[in-house]
């Protein structure tokens, strides 16, 4: 699939794309959220929660302290901000949990990509102004076009 670019003027907007998204999400999946602080990866896994019906988006919130959370059965919001090494990360058994069917939401995953399962779907934002954001889709590994 190309990706695919949306852009936001508020949070609710986002939150509602994210509802839109999840209903196009695998049931196993894997979705780095990726952009700077404050760009609204962990807005947007609050609507992709909401959409998955597995919770509220105010029952979500971000990982930072806890590292992971767990939505029902089917959902796990991760944040690597506060982790520096392979190794840091590498303990916290993400493998069992990629192996899970589940969508599994991660933010700052990028930053150990040799961690980080191939097959996967990245969501980049971008802040373009003070409430709207740039939101592109892209899924790998990109599949042979025949366009
Ligand atoms: P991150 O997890 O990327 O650090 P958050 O989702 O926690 O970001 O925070 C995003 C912040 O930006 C929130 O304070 C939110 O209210 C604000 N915001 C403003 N406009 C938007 C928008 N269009 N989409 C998402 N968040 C927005
Ligand atoms: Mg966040």
């Amino acid at each position: 699939m190309k990706p695919r670019i949306y852009h936001t003027q508020s949070e609710e907007a986002t939150i509602a794309l994210g509802e839109a998204l999840a209903a196009e999400l695998p049931s196993k999946a894997l979705v780095l959220l990726i952009g700077n602080l404050g760009a609204g990866k962990t807005t947007l896994a609050k609507g992709i929660v909401k959409g998955l019906k597995e919770g509220e988006p105010d029952d979500v919130s971000s990982p930072t302290f806890t590292l992971i959370h767990e939505y029902g059965s089917s959902v796990y919001h991760v944040d690597l901000y506060r982790l520096d090494t392979a190794a840091q990360v590498a303990s916290l058994g993400l493998e069992e949990i990629f192996d899970r069917p589940a969508v599994v939401l991660i933010e700052w995953g990028e930053r150990f990509p040799e961690l980080m399962p191939k097959e996967r779907i990245e969501i980049r934002l971008r802040s373009t102004g003070e409430d709207s954001r740039e939101i592109e889709v892209s899924t790998y590994p990109e599949t042979a076009s025949r366009e």
